[in-house]
């Protein structure tokens, strides 16, 4: 199968008349420039030879690095007051008491539903970063990693590639607390933990659509030694496998990690841990410029979730200092999912940096609009991040991309038609996403 795209955006620029070659199994097997559009008769030709004509401006689609599918069945449930000063901790209480009603069958009609509409809003992986991992009784599933099992077929079924990230929780702070309430389902042994990832990797090892990484799930909830030990025997098992953390989300994260261990979350991070470029870390919120200069020297990727992190009263990411300056990768993800949406990710991410800075056009370069730069950087970091083939149209990745197209002004250059997409809502525009050469529909199709 032949697409011949009008515009293609190929290692960081605009090609026109691109001819993507695609295989019955939905790998793009070669990329080449047309000299010109067709559109006479050899046009007619190849179009009654298994050709399709994509107009507009074609995207490799994106890895969503962060979610917790369970939170799709939890979004926008949280919404009013339940303290004098309502922030992350009072909202972890309303997940916990959630989770009490969350048993497989749930988990994967939420799963389903949630990556179904990932893969109609342009995503082709989804980073799953997996810590419910006991029954609400607290009994051990059998297998121990039902749940995970449950997300991986939720995945399958949607059609989406998934990165199982199952977690590591084992503590309630940095003062080696026990778990308490809701945070009880979340914990398990180093052994238990190895026992999961193992039977993961038994099962989806080898499948084209699954990847299986792991997750540390906060330097409070993993003590180092602990963290350590898995990390080392998660690379013996798979050498070029990914490992996530939360870090530095929250302000009372960095001060009570500093009163813990006089290092903030990320320096610790760096000091203790092997962070390379297979690791991801989540959040990364609050960072000193030391911190995002050494982030960046590491070759990690930075997995943001701007609607998340506005939705919680995080704080903002220093994304000019971290993307221009150093520069660093970054990610995108729909973490609790008030939002499944690529364009409002970046929309925020952009935003929220001209609301502090009281600029504008911040995350850009000289040669690249926001919306260049931006979905350049969250293709290439997110599926290193997950540890996929894809976030580029090259020969040997995922045919899996997104065409913007405007019917009623075909003159409008492909940069516009992204940046459209990123800062109108609704922008005057046609989506279609295709995933392993197939077109999604849209619901109701
Ligand atoms: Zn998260």
């Amino acid at each position: 199968m032949k697409f011949l795209c009008r515009w293609a955006r190929i290692s960081g620029s605009w090609q026109t008349n691109v001819e993507l070659t695609v295989d019955s199994a939905g790998w793009i097997t070669a990329v080449q420039q047309l000299p010109s559009w067709p559109g006479s008769r050899e046009a007619e030709f190849r179009a009654g030879a298994d050709c399709v004509e994509l107009e507009g401006a074609v995207l490799p689609a994106l890895a969503n690095v962060h979610s917790h599918a369970f939170q799709w069945g939890f979004a926008g449930a949280s919404e009013f007051r339940t303290a004098e000063r309502d922030s992350f901790w009072t909202w972890r209480e309303q997940m916990f008491a959630f989770l009490e009603q969350l048993d497989p069958e749930r988990m994967y009609s939420v799963a389903r539903d949630l990556y179904q509409r990932m893969r109609r809003a342009g995503y082709a992986w989804v980073g799953e970063f997996h810590y419910v991992h006991t029954a609400p009784d607290l009994s051990a599933y059998r297998p121990r990693g039902l749940l995970g099992e449950v997300l991986v077929s939720a995945a399958r079924d949607a059609g989406l590639g998934i990165c199982l990230l199952p977690t590591l929780y084992q503590r309630g702070g940095f003062d080696e607390r026990p778990l308490a309430g809701g945070q009880r389902r979340f914990g398990l042994s180093e052994s238990e933990f190895q026992e999961v990832v193992e039977t993961a990797l038994s099962r989806w090892g080898d499948h084209s659509g699954v990847r299986v990484g792991i997750a540390l799930h906060s330097l409070r909830a993993v003590a180092a030694p602990s963290g350590r030990r898995v990390v080392e025997w998660f690379r013996r098992q798979v050498p070029h496998g990914v490992i996530h953390i939360h870090v530095a989300e929250q302000e009372q994260e960095v001060a009570d990690c500093l009163a813990a261990t006089g290092r903030r979350p990320v320096e610790f991070l760096l000091d203790e841990f092997p962070v390379d470029r297979q690791w991801c870390l989540i959040h990364a919120t609050h960072l000193t410029a030391d911190e995002s200069r050494r982030i960046a020297d590491s070759g990690a990727v930075v997995g943001l979730c701007p609607t998340t992190e506005a939705n919680l009263g995080d704080g903002i990411f220093s994304a000019e200092e971290f993307l221009l300056r150093q520069p660093g990768r970054i990610g995108i993800g729909g973490d609790s999912h008030v939002a499944i949406n690529p364009w409002a990710e970046l929309r925020q991410l952009e935003t929220s940096q001209r609301l502090r800075t009281r600029r504008r056009a911040i995350l850009c370069t000289s040669e690249d609009s926001c919306g260049e730069f931006l979905y350049d950087a969250v293709a290439r970091g997110g599926a290193q991040a997950l540890g996929v083939p894809g976030g580029e149209l090259v020969a040997g990745t995922r045919a899996d991309w997104v065409v913007l197209s405007s019917p009623d002004a075909p003159e409008i250059p492909p940069g516009q038609l992204l940046d459209r997409a990123i800062f109108c809502d609704p922008a005057p525009l046609q989506q279609r996403v295709y995933l392993g050469g197939q077109l999604v529909e849209p619901p109701g199709a």
